[in-house]
């Protein structure tokens, strides 16, 4: 008898979670992974930035797990509206939810329900082609553009806004993000931080990339930084960071026609504007035992377009447990929600770290799956599954379906691109057969 184990999810979790399950268990383990796209790979796909190929290399490795006997790709299929929590775990001996946090958190300020304010998740998904965001209405009308935030996505949405047709035409940012892009009128970008140069989560080489744009020039005001003795106190990485802002304080625009301009120590109030976002309110703050505390100061940041980077919540399940003030499921440090069912990844400890954090978060699992005593029960598995979605008329695809959307998709690139993706999970579904 063979272990049956269901992934719910096919991101970085999912495939680290399952290459785990394999290590372990070898032939005697069959995986489904189940995702609600016919496609794979989850943020590497769908939020890792369009001119971030190489990080996407990564998928290669995912590949190789799902090519590997007894693990398959069941796309098309979403948890709540094809199969529940509690039919899967009726049919495999372990449940693991890696299904990510896909949600923006909200900003909670006033104006933030005008046309022009969208959370991070929905403008990285306009911009690398995901289905639920593809149809995004972006406005690039206004020379101002908000980005609230300091960390990694922040970055990438400012980038993004800022770089040439040319700098971005040989990536696979989706062609309508291309096409709006190329017409806009945005030259002011402003990073909104609540806190300082310190407490920004960049990373170096994020931070870096911005000081070699062809046409934007990022701007840190001297004052906002502490004074350079203070940064011996940061760990070497932070501290190479810091280096990079302080190498953009004190520029002035040059002869780039657009800024990237780093607010630090102000935070977002509210969202001004007739019928749509004309300006941004912040506050100016202080740090009082490391976090912001409004000074009552008020800013206007004239901007039609407010990009909230200030990150995600996991949708919730119904009949699964939910911790609402987390935003995620509720697991104990080795990722177990209840009996048989687990999570990996966002949606076990939030939205944080690197793609590579996701692999020791899958062995856990495992290791806690073998310190419950999982083993092959005799449950249906993936023939149960196939049963069950094909008595409800849902037709699943699997890795072939993806193989021919990718072949489609890389014939359908721009010249020097190595894609553009489908939009469209009908179209999708067409092409797979
Ligand atoms: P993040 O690094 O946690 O940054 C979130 C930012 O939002 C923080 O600066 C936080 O400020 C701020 N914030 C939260 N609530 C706020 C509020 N109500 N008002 C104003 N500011 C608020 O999250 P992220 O940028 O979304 O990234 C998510 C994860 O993906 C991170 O682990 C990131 O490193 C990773 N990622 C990595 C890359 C890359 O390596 N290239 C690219 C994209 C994403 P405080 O610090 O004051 O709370």
């Amino acid at each position: 008898m063979t272990i049956n184990i269901a992934i719910v999810g096919a991101g970085p979790a999912g495939y680290y979670t399952a290459e785990a399950a394999q290590k372990q268990w070898g032939a005697d383990v069959r995986i489904d992974l189940i995702d609600r796209l016919p496609t794979p790979y989850g943020l590497i796909r769908a939020g890792v930035a369009p001119d971030h190929q190489s990080i996407k290399a990564v998928t290669k490795r995912y590949e190789a797990t799902n090519l590997a006997p007894g693990t398959r790709l069941v796309g098309n299929v979403e948890l709540g509206r094809d199969v529940s929590v509690e039919e899967l775990l009726g049919l495999y001996d372990a449940v693991v939810l890696s299904v990510g946090a896909p949600l923006d958190k909200p900003i909670g300020i006033p104006g933030d329900d005008l046309p022009g304010v969208v959370g991070s998740a929905a403008f990285v998904g306009w911009y690398n082609g995901h289905p639920d965001h593809a149809g995004l209405a972006v406005d690039l009308s206004h020379h101002g553009a908000a980005i609230i935030g300091n960390g990694n996505v922040a970055i990438d949405c400012a980038r993004v806004l800022a770089k040439t047709v040319d700098e971005l035409s040989t990536t696979d940012i989706a062609d309508h993000a291309l096409k709006t892009l190329a017409a806009s009128a945005v030259r002011d970008v402003h990073i909104i931080g609540r806190r300082g140069p310190h407490q920004a989560s960049f990373t170096t080489k994020e931070a870096g990339e911005l000081g070699h744009l062809v046409r934007a020039q990022p701007i840190v005001k001297p004052g906002d930084l502490p004074p350079e003795a203070e940064d011996a106190a940061l760990d070497p990485g932070h501290r190479k960071m810091v280096n990079h802002l302080r190498s953009f304080a004190g520029t002035e625009r040059g002869d780039k026609p657009v800024t990237i301009n780093f607010e630090f120590f102000r935070r977002p109030v509210a969202v001004e504007g007739h019928g749509k976002a004309e300006r941004l309110i912040v506050e100016t703050t202080r740090l009082e035992n490391g976090q912001a505390v409004g000074t009552g100061e008020l800013h206007a940041i004239p901007c039609g377009l407010v990009i909230a980077c200030i990150g995600y919540r996991t949708a919730a399940i119904p009949g699964t447990a939910y911790a609402e003030r987390l935003g995620r499921f509720p697991t104990d440090d080795a990722g177990r929600i209840g009996p048989a069912l687990y999570a990996s990844g966002w949606a076990r400890r939030g939205p944080s770290g690197t793609i590579g954090t996701n692999r020791p978060d899958g062995f856990s699992v495992i290791e806690a799956m073998l310190a419950d005593g999982i083993t092959a029960s005799g449950k249906a598995g993936g023939q149960g599954l196939d049963a069950l979605l094909a008595s409800r008329g849902v037709k699943a695809t699997d890795f072939s379906s993806w193989r021919k959307i990718e072949a489609a998709e890389v014939a359908a690139a721009r010249a020097g691109a190595p894609r553009e993706k489908l939009v469209d999970v009908a179209r999708m579904l067409d092409i797979a057969g």
